[in-house]
């Protein structure tokens, strides 16, 4: 369905990973289990239709996972990592590391449903050659009457429009946003497209209590879900954007040497609120220490050890001008605590909780930092 990119939201839980499809893992949520069940005992049943069943549903789960390549694959073509693809049973999700500029985004977010018009034009054209007689207008009246294959591509030029749908969050919704962004401020573009979502939901939702399809008020809950959190994400963006790292970063916080040990470690985090401490050598950063790690330290090592040997060696260092927006993406993939640097120089310290503290004042109106 959509291709989002939530840096808030670290890996999705309750789900495992399958395979490797062009670079990006594709994991299952566990509930796709109980698709699986319901799929063995269509077969299991032994109806005429069953088997039929069974392979249309798996076909359209096989599609539905190729459209969300296509995002994956065009993001990537336009230098935008894919972090991973979630396969839930009402639909599939590409995971962006970064939401790209709206040019770039546009061109993302045709590529999913672009796919299912593929697939679709492929086997209707494809049954137009070798059966004729079947591909006429009758046969677009009336899907059901076709084979296998038909339904197939039917269910693809559903799954397409559908995801064309101009409202967050399905595709359609970030195809009007980066079309809208193109002469107005993204936050306002995301904000229509948002709105645009959530009176959908509601549409959808009603016309499901009404005519007591519930398959349909369930769809209605998740759009309506997805298109609020797609409005807050945007608001943190816009809040976070043109804004350079340094007007958001500690500057008054301590240090640990190489070779302090494990016990003056624990000592000055109790002293101190301070959680994540960058250890430095002669005046250089060489690591950084953080809750989990020293705690981990203190239970496995003994409070003799070096800092130096639990430390991590590669913590994520940020530029103190780059992009807030930017460090609020890298963060959301390497952890909870990030030094900012000019050039060699350690100059602070960016955490998540002072940057939700930021984005807290930010909003209340306060003017810090820009
Ligand atoms: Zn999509």
């Amino acid at each position: 369905m959509p291709a989002t990119s939530q840096p808030a939201a670290q890996k999705i839980p309750g789900t495992v990973r399958a395979f490797t499809a062009f670079g990006v893992p594709v994991r299952f949520h566990f509930t796709f289990l109980l698709l699986a069940v319901f799929l063995l005992a269509l077969v299991w049943q032994d109806r005429d239709t069953a088997v039929g069943d069974a392979i249309f549903i798996a076909s359209l789960f096989g599609s539905v996972l190729l459209h969300e390549l296509g995002h994956a694959v065009m993001a990537r073509r336009y230098g935008v990592r894919t972090l991973e693809i979630v396969m839930f049973p009402i639909g599939g999700v590409a995971r962006l590391e970064k939401t790209p500029p709206a040019r770039k985004e546009l061109g993302i977010a045709i590529a999913g449903p672009a796919v299912n018009l593929v697939i679709a034009a492929g086997i209707l054209g494809a049954l137009a050659v070798w059966r004729p007689e079947i591909a006429g207008p009758e046969a677009l009246a009336e899907p059901e009457n076709g084979n296998l294959l038909e339904r197939i591509a039917y269910g693809n030029l559903v799954l397409a429009l559908f995801n064309l749908l101009p409202a967050f969050p399905m595709d359609g919704g970030r195809i009007l946003r980066s079309v809208l962004a193109l002469s107005r401020p993204e936050e306002e573009a995301t904000q229509v497209a948002s709105r645009a979502g959530r009176a959908l939901a509601v549409m959808m939702g009603l016309f499901g209590l009404v005519t007591a399809n519930f398959m349909l008020l369930f769809i209605a809950f998740f759009v309506y879900l997805g298109a609020a959190q797609e409005g807050q994400a945007a608001i943190g963006r816009s809040l976070t954007h043109g804004i350079p790292v340094r007007a958001a970063m500690i500057t008054r916080f301590h240090t640990l040497s190489h070779a302090a040990t494990i016990q003056e470690a624990a000592r000055l985090m109790l002293e101190t609120t301070q959680q994540d401490f960058p250890v430095l050598h002669a005046g250089r950063v060489v690591g950084l220490l953080d809750r989990n790690a020293l705690l981990r330290a203190i239970a496995t090592e003994g409070g003799e050890a070096y800092v130096a040997g639990v430390m991590d060696r590669n913590p994520l260092r940020l530029p103190a001008d780059m992009d807030l927006s930017e460090a609020v993406a890298s963060m959301a993939e390497a952890g909870p605590c990030a030094l900012v640097m000019e050039g060699d120089r350690l100059v602070g310290i960016l955490t998540r909780e002072n940057l939700s503290e930021f984005i807290l004042l930010r909003r209340i109106g306060m003017q810090i930092g820009g």
